[in-house]
């Protein structure tokens, strides 16, 4: 089998027992990379040069190391609103189309490392905000299933690069859905950790509340492996939190018997799709037979996670985005008669529409009328949302939704009509309102397009969610099917 199709455990056990060299490694998933990077466009920056070099050095350092560690030779793309030290991150905004940061984000620092391979950084919609890669500044990245469609956003470069096996993992970041989202549409593993499980440290922030940093993987277990060496408790932030970090790898393993799972009637309504709901129950089922039970709970908050979430995201983002004012760094405009017209122009010019509109609602929601009306209310419909699910938490051990509403959608369907592509993210907003992990993993297929399933665990409890997502993908082996071959 071409080393391209293995996961990452598999390549870094061969790479440990020294039956393949990182480069034989690089250079396969390389030359996949060059097949199907044509068509869908992934990478802001692709780094093929640079990883073949690192992956030389790690040939010569792989003689010397008296233990390997896990992560050691494994090509690995990075999403471009990450932190890297002497590589470009762009946020694929005209903002920062030159930015070179001075240092890498905690993530990345932890990568390195490992003695991972930086393959490239990946393209997102503008700052993150958008549900389709249609927001990024320089192009749309397409969907390896039916390159007409959408990867989803914001991290749909780093989801479409590892569903169309260019490599076998990805960093993304998820505000509101970013992660699981894309995921879902590509057909691959998603997971959006625990606020405060994985440092920001180096992310580029978006909504800082909601904001985290998580994998993409074809298989649950490489979702594990990262998760070992990326969480944890980083000085250099605060909402880190210091709670003990499993052996994922270990805990996946353990048995699924006598798990409660919550079904939340408000995400299955009669306006979802019925063939997406038929995916998700005989999902469910299959988990029954594994020892696990069922039970319908209830979130009933959770139908104003949309609001709540479109008001607290822009106003942290309009908050955020003010350092972007052509001083420190970044684009400034090239004539200007004063200060407050550099500014104006700048942000004018730097900025995208939907970036734009973000700005304008945060801004709005903020100020001195009208803080209490939006803000202040969003802030407590914020705290009863997370109070549904600590009381749901109470009977069941993971809750199973929908990720999306349907499947991928057609580049240029949803554009027009923020609305629209707001509603795209209706499971997923409540997960990161409430703090709470939650994984996407694919279910089936609904006119030849991924379906996903979304399990979502107690705040800290990523073993438990990805646990049930092992145990599922033993009984639907996923990962087998590739795009593009
Ligand atoms: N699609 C959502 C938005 O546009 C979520 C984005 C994200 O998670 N970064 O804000």
């Amino acid at each position: 089998m071409s080393l391209w199709k293995k996961s990452a455990l598999e390549l870094s056990n061969l790479i440990k027992n020294k039956e393949v060299k990182p480069s034989e490694v690089v250079e396969s998933f390389i030359e996949r990379k060059r097949q199907v990077e044509p068509k869908i466009n992934a990478y802001v920056s692709d780094l093929e040069e640079l990883a073949l070099q690192i992956a030389k050095k790690r040939d010569q350092e792989l003689t010397k190391l008296e233990s390997i560690p896990d992560l050691f030779g494994i090509p690995i793309a990075i999403k471009d609103n990450i932190s890297t030290k002497g590589i470009k991150t762009t946020c694929s905004s005209k903002m920062l189309e030159n930015f070179i940061p001075v240092y890498d984000a905690t993530v990345v620092e932890k990568l390195n490392s490992q003695g991972y391979v930086i393959t490239g950084k990946t393209n997102l919609d503008e700052f993150a905000m958008g549900s389709s890669t249609e927001n990024s500044a320089f192009f749309t990245t397409k969907n390896p299933w039916d390159l007409e469609r959408v990867p989803g956003g914001s991290s749909g470069g780093s989801a479409a690069i590892v569903a169309a096996s260019a490599v076998p993992l990805s960093l993304g970041s998820d505000t509101g859905g970013s992660i699981r989202q894309p995921a879902a549409f590509c057909g691959i593993v998603g997971l959006k950790p625990t606020y405060g499980r994985v440092s920001r440290y180096g992310l580029v922030a978006f909504a800082s509340s909601l904001d985290q940093i998580g994998p993409f993987s074809r298989t649950v277990e490489d979702t594990a492996l990262i998760m070992n060496v990326i969480s944890g408790k980083d000085n250099r932030d605060s909402t880190s939190k210091d709670i003990p970090v499993p052996n994922y790898l270990e805990e996946i393993k353990k048995d699924v018997k006598g798990l409660k799972i919550g079904i939340p009637k408000e995400f299955f309504t009669e306006d979802l799709n019925p063939q997406i709901k038929d995916l998700i129950f005989s999902a469910v089922k299959q988990l029954e037979k594994e020892g696990m039970f069922v039970e319908e709970i209830s979130l009933p908050h959770t139908k104003y996670a949309i609001e709540t979430y479109y008001i607290i995201a822009p106003a942290e983002a309009s908050s955020n985005l003010a350092r972007f004012d052509g001083v420190r760094y970044g684009y400034r405009t090239k004539e200007y008669k004063d200060l407050e017209e550099m500014y104006s122009k700048t942000r004018d010019e730097g900025f995208g529409n939907e970036v734009k509109r973000r700005i304008m609602i945060g801004t709005y929601v903020l100020s001195s009328g009208y803080y209490d009306a939006y803000y202040l209310k969003a802030q407590k419909v914020r705290t009863l949302i997370y109070q549904d699910y600590i009381k749901a938490f109470e009977k069941v051990d993971v809750i199973i939704t929908p990720t999306t509403p349907d499947v991928a959608f057609k580049i240029g369907e949803k554009s027009a009509d923020p609305i629209q592509m707001y509603l795209s993210d209706i499971f997923t907003v409540s997960a990161n309102i409430a703090t709470v992990p939650a994984i996407n993993v694919p279910c089936g297929f609904k006119d030849n397009l991924p379906v996903g399933m979304q399990i979502i665990g107690k705040p800290f409890d990523e073993a438990t969610i990805l646990k049930v997502a092992y145990r599922y993908q033993n009984i639907y082996r996923f990962y087998e099917k590739i795009p593009m071959e």
